[in-house]
C-alpha cells in the first residue's frame, strides 16, 4: 500500500463565536481545534484508511497533544512528530467578518514546527513512504524547506511521487526564500493542486488553458484546479474534466482544500479513474465546509459514499 507523507506545520485554531472585524472587540471563543494545513491533509488521508505519516514538531503542551491525539486516533503514524520540551505549539485565532471573509491572528512564526529537524530517524521514516504532499504554506521556515527538499530527493529517487498545493496566504508569500522554495518544489511535482489564482503563480500565461498547457509541458502529470463552491477541474495530457461543487451550506471553509487534496491524492495513488477521484475529492471538500473547525469535517470513505449517494438522489 502507498504510504503518504507530509511535512510541516501543526497548530491549533481558536474560533470566535461572534462575527466581527478582527479581535479588537472581545468575543467568546471556541477551541482549541487541531489544525495546520499539512496536518489536516494527513488526517484526512488517515481517515480514508490509507497509510499516512507526518514529520513535524510540537511543544510539550496541550495544543501539541490535541493534535497528536487526533492524528493517532485517525490512523496517522506520528513517530516523526517530535515533542520539543522547550518549544510551544502555534495557534491561529479566526473571526468571521460580516461579509463572510475571515480575520486571522497567527502565532506560529516562532513555534516548535519552525525548527523541524531532518535526522536519521526522519530519514528512515521517509524511506518507508512512497508519496510526499507539500503545502506551500509550510515553506516559510528554512529548516522546513531543507527537510522537504531532502524528502523529495529520497522519495523521487525511489520512484515515488510528489503532490503540491500552494496554499498561499499573501502575508507569507514574501518571506525570504519563499518563492525560490515554491519553484523548487514545483519542478519535482507530479500532481499540482492550485486554488483559483494560484494557478498563475509560476507563469506569465494569461489564460487558464495556457497556464495548464505550460505546467503539463514542464512535466507535471496532473493539474487539479479547486474552485470553491463551483467544484474542481482535472487536467492531464489526455483528459480534461470538471465536476460541479455539491450544493451544501458553507459553515466554515477552513480545511476544505486540504480534505479535497488528500482525497484526490489517495484515490489517484490507488489507480482510481480521474472522474471518480474528482467526485470523491469534491465530496470531501463539500463535507469539510459543512462543519465548524479545520479538521472536524474530515471524512471516512463510508461518509463520502453515503454523501454522494444522497446527493445523486
Ligand atoms: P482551498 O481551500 O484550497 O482554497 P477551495 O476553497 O477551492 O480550496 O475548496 C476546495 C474544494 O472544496 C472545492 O474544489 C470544492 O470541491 C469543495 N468546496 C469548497 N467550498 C465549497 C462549498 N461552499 N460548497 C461545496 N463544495 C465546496
Amino acid at each position: 500500500m502507498h504510504k503518504i507523507l507530509t511535512i510541516g506545520e501543526i497548530l491549533v485554531e481558536i474560533i470566535a463565536t461572534e462575527k466581527g472585524d478582527g479581535f479588537r472587540q472581545a468575543t467568546p471563543l471556541i477551541g482549541p481545534y487541531p489544525s495546520g494545513a499539512p496536518a489536516i491533509f494527513i488526517d484526512q488521508v488517515g481517515k480514508l484508511g490509507q497509510a499516512a505519516a507526518m514529520i513535524s514538531r510540537v511543544g510539550n503542551d496541550d495544543f501539541g497533544h490535541v493534535n497528536l491525539d487526533r492524528l493517532k486516533a485517525d490512523g496517522v503514524d506520528i513517530s516523526g512528530i517530535a515533542v520539543d520540551p522547550l518549544g510551544t505549539t502555534g495557534s491561529a485565532f479566526v473571526r468571521y467578518r460580516a461579509d463572510g471573509s475571515r480575520a486571522f491572528v497567527f502565532n506560529i512564526r516562532h513555534s516548535a514546527c519552525g525548527t523541524i529537524r531532518f535526522d536519521e530517524a526522519t530519514r528512515a521514516l521517509v524511506g518507508t513512504c512512497s508519496h510526499l504532499h507539500v503545502m506551500g504554506s509550510s515553506l516559510y521556515a528554512p529548516s522546513v524547506v531543507e527537510s522537504i527538499i531532502a524528502a523529495i530527493e529520497i522519495i523521487k529517487s525511489a520512484g515515488g511521487t510528489v503532490s503540491f498545493d500552494p496554499n498561499l496566504r499573501p502575508e507569507i508569500l514574501d518571506s525570504p526564500g519563499m518563492r525560490e522554495a515554491l519553484q523548487a518544489v514545483l519542478a519535482k511535482t507530479d500532481v499540482f493542486l492550485p486554488s483559483g489564482q494560484e494557478l498563475f503563480l509560476f507563469t506569465q500565461a494569461k489564460t487558464e488553458a495556457e497556464a495548464i498547457a505550460e505546467l503539463l509541458a514542464a512535466g507535471i502529470k496532473v493539474v487539479v484546479v479547486k474552485r470553491g463552491a463551483d467544484g474542481a477541474s482535472y487536467f492531464d495530457r489526455k483528459t480534461t474534466l470538471s465536476h460541479p461543487g455539491f450544493a451544501v451550506e458553507e459553515i466554515d471553509p477552513t480545511g476544505a482544500g486540504d480534505c479535497f487534496g488528500a482525497t484526490f491524492v489517495t484515490f489517484w495513488l490507488n489507480g482510481a479513474k480521474p472522474a471518480e477521484a474528482l467526485e470523491f475529492a469534491n465530496a470531501s471538500g463539500a463535507r469539510a465546509v459543512m462543519i465548524s473547525g479545520p479538521m472536524e469535517g474530515a471524512s471516512t470513505r463510508a461518509d463520502l459514499e453515503t454523501f454522494i449517494t444522497a446527493k445523486k438522489g
